[in-house]
């Protein structure tokens, strides 16, 4: 069993890390000054510059196959990378990525939608929720019924990510008989979007088709195979969200260390005290426990073992790992951990959401007990 990172990766890891101190961090009073005051954190041709000059020192399409520009890194070394871009708060990512169902699509598919959508030229959004399913997500109402060439969508989703920029909608809707269906939608073929407020920065959208006819070209996939598809969607996912948590952890967790070595409290720094250096031990027994959790998941993906009772365990502990961490950072600094003069409090409210979207703590529990009650997976097995 080999943990050591060969040497090139090793230097993928050092070059990103400089570039997140280097050119991101350094972004960080100014995302908290533009959010405070109601606008979004980076502003967008900011956004855009700075992935430029990621794109220039050859971070761009971290896991976008070669044939498409990208640098296909694979999955261990995009889960390192999300953990070092988690150390900033700023709401940055490298570009010339697509979301991995598009690669599902026909030739004509793919240069209307998948291609554009690498450049950074056309906006994407998933939409599964509606209003009456979530968690049941089999329990989807939004129909499509075909009428000649065309199908008709009608119905809502909410809570979408991205759902008021996006250009086009991978939505999924039952159709007729065949079931649940996944349709590449465009926004000018008719459906509206509304932001819905959150306690996060930023906010998701609820998106009402009414009568949206959508060309039977803009299937993808098969028709009544849209649930595999939203599922593949969903599971890789599941070690992108704890590895990003992982590394807004320690960052905070460095933070606490600092505060708590020159903070004085009755005539000694708060360092000294056992109350204070077991919410720090704890900490990171708990951040080491989800690095390798979502490593193991991220691996057995790149190997293409079946990754999904790993993936559940690892989003599982690393969103608990991040809400418990950042509760203690936030206790650590006291008084100041609760202002709006330090970052905690945002990245508080952030972190709360990874217990909630993609499969809430309740659904991977109930993932993860049923694999083992059902036989799918197995205790006591190491390497396989
Ligand atoms: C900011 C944000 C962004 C999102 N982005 C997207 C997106 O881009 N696309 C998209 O399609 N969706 C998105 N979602 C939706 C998200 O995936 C759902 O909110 C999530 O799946 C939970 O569904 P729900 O909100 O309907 O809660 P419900 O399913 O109603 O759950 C309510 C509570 O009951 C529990 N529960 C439900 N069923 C069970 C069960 N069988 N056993 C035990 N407990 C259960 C849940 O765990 C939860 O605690 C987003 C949500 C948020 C908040």
């Amino acid at each position: 069993m080999d943990f050591s990172l060969t040497p090139e990766e090793r230097q993928i890891r050092d070059t990103v890390r400089a570039f997140i101190e280097k050119e991101v961090m350094p972004l960080e009073p100014e995302v908290l000054r533009n959010e405070r005051e109601g606008r979004p954190g980076l502003d967008p041709d900011v956004l855009r510059d700075l992935r430029a000059k990621a794109r220039k020192s050859g971070f761009w399409g971290i896991n976008t196959p070669e044939e498409y520009g990208g640098a296909a890194l694979g999955p261990i070394m995009s889960a390192i990378i999300a953990m070092e871009l988690g150390r900033t708060f700023v709401p940055f990512s490298f570009g010339g990525t697509a979301d991995n169902i598009l690669y599902a699509g026909t030739e004509e598919q793919k240069q209307r939608y998948l291609i554009p959508t690498i450049e950074g030229e056309r906006r994407s959004c998933f939409a599964i929720t509606e209003p009456g399913a979530g968690s049941d997500a089999r329990n989807i109402r939004t129909k499509a019924v075909r009428d000649g060439s065309e199908w008709v969508i009608s119905g809502e989703k909410t809570f979408i990510t991205g759902g008021n920029e996006a250009d086009f909608v991978m939505v999924f809707a039952v159709a007729e008989e065949h079931g649940v269906t996944c349709f590449l939608v465009d926004r000018d073929m008719g459906w509206k979007s509304e932001p819905i407020p959150t306690m996060g920065q930023w906010g998701p959208a609820s998106l009402v088709f009414e009568d949206v006819r959508v060309p039977e070209e803009n299937i993808l996939g098969e028709l009544g195979k849209g649930f595999e598809l939203a599922m593949q969607w969903i599971g890789q996912g599941r070690y992108m969200i704890p590895a990003r948590a992982i590394g807004s952890a320690e960052r905070m967790l460095q933070m606490a260390i600092d505060y708590a070595k020159i903070r004085k409290s009755m005539g000694q720094t708060i360092s000294n005290y056992q109350a204070i250096q077991w919410m720090i031990a704890d900490s990171q027994v708990e951040i080491e426990a989800a690095k390798w959790l979502t490593l193991y998941a991220a691996w057995r993906v790149g190997e293409g073992l079946d990754a999904r009772h790993a993936s559940s365990i690892a989003k599982l502990n690393g969103a608990v790992m991040a809400n418990q961490v950042v509760d203690r950072v936030l206790q650590i600094h006291g008084g100041m951990g609760y202002t709006k003069e330090l970052p905690i409090e945002r990245w508080y409210r952030e972190l709360r959401l990874l217990r909630i979207f993609e499969g809430t703590d309740e659904i991977q529990r109930r993932t993860i007990a049923r694999n083992l009650i059902k036989g799918h997976a197995k205790l006591g097995l190491i390497g396989e």
